[in-house]
């Protein structure tokens, strides 16, 4: 009935460690739900982490980052950075990727499911994380690095706020409220940071009347750590800056069952998503078939759905949807799921769970 749509291109960049078996998992996750629903998908495979530098003698191959404009969207696996040896050719290409193609929202759900191990059977709520400033400031700045040490008893770290960056990941987040319960909370710590978090928090409150249908209000991050805890119901969409976000969003996995289950996208002002899961590549538990592969499965799935959107593609917003029911049914399987949500299965179980599901009609 609808014209063909034109084939998604997808980079899949598989990363270091859990990389190597969470991001397959994954990847044929997609493939069963884009048959099921006749989406066309050109995979492309594109060398990154310790392997690229053992085979194309750098962790981010040239020939990578000039595939990458290319592509609609890409999986990013994680990257055990801290084992890299020491030379110039081996970078983290985490920070490289978020600022070479403006990806400054960091989308990181948090939601509960019966039976894992969640503290409260209700939570469901966003943490939009800005990505590309705080303590991490943006080569383009020519700061270099964020930290410097004029002498040996003395170190300064560097934050970057700017105004730019505050508006266009608040608007990203009071967007993403108006798609969900229009609640939108800014975290921050004005009463000490009182230039830079006040300029997010003010970049916040500017673009509130252009959303007089979104509720914003603001919270202290030292008290968020708390509400967090006490009643992450009260909370819909979260924004804030790259640091707190990043400290907030492990601990609201905490809530529901561990980094496993926190998965998180990658958007900006272009049109490329990147899909990246919250966690790191858990050297500890990799080569063992125990990962769980729930976080990069779904972090696949949010960027499928935000595709679907973005490119007016709706059996790519079917597909999505299929995902999510699959991974549901998978999850509530004890067999299939992972051990740290409370299974005795590990990631092959629980991607054949899903993938079976899918097959299904
Ligand atoms: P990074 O600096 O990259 O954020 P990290 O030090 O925060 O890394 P992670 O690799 O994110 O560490 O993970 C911390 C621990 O959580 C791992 O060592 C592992 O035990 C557990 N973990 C993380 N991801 C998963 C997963 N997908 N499945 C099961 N356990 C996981
Ligand atoms: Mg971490």
């Amino acid at each position: 009935s609808e014209a063909a749509a034109p084939a998604l291109r997808i980079g899949v960049l598989d990363g270091d460690d859990i990389g190597l078996e969470i991001v397959p998992a994954a990847v044929e996750v997609a493939r069963a739900a884009a048959l099921r629903h006749g989406v066309a998908i050109d995979w492309q495979p594109l060398p990154i982490g310790r392997r690229a530098l053992d085979t194309h003698g750098h962790t981010l191959p040239p020939a990578t980052l000039e595939a990458l404009p290319a592509l609609d969207g890409w999986i990013l696996g994680p990257i055990g950075h801290r084992a890299y040896p020491k030379v110039p050719e081996a970078i983290n290409p985490h920070p490289i990727l978020r600022k070479r193609f403006n990806l400054f929202a960091n989308v990181r759900p948090t939601r509960s499911y019966p039976g894992i191990g969640c503290l409260f059977d209700d939570v469901d709520l966003v943490i939009v994380r800005e990505n590309n400033e705080g303590f991490q400031p943006d080569r383009n700045m020519l700061l270099g690095n964020a930290e410097f040490r004029p002498n040996d008893e003395v170190t300064l770290s560097m934050r970057v706020i700017t105004r730019t960056g505050s508006r266009r990941v608040a608007r990203a987040a009071f967007e993403l409220a108006r798609q969900r319960r229009r609640h939108l909370t800014c975290v921050h710590k004005d009463t000490v940071f009182k230039l830079g978090c006040g300029m997010f928090v003010e970049e916040c409150r500017k673009l509130a009347p252009e959303y007089p249908d979104v509720l914003l209000d603001d919270v202290i991050v030292d008290t968020m750590a708390m509400r967090l805890v006490r009643d992450p119901q009260s909370f819909d969409v979260v924004v804030t800056t790259n640091m707190f976000g990043d400290i907030l969003s492990d601990e609201a996995a905490g809530l529901v069952g561990g980094l496993g289950m926190a998965p998180g996208l990658c958007i900006g002002e272009g049109d490329v998503a990147m899909a990246q899961a919250t966690h790191g590549s858990a050297p500890d538990i990799a080569g063992r078939g125990i990962a769980n592969p729930y976080a990069m499965i779904e972090s696949t799935r949010m960027m499928f759905e935000w595709l679907g959107h973005s490119r007016g593609h709706p059996a790519a917003v079917a597909m999505a949807r299929s995902m999510a029911d699959a991974t549901a049914a998978a999850l509530a399987d004890p067999q299939a799921r992972t051990g740290d949500v409370r299974g005795q299965g590990g990631t092959e179980s629980f991607t054949q769970a899903v993938v079976a599901r899918l097959a299904q009609d």
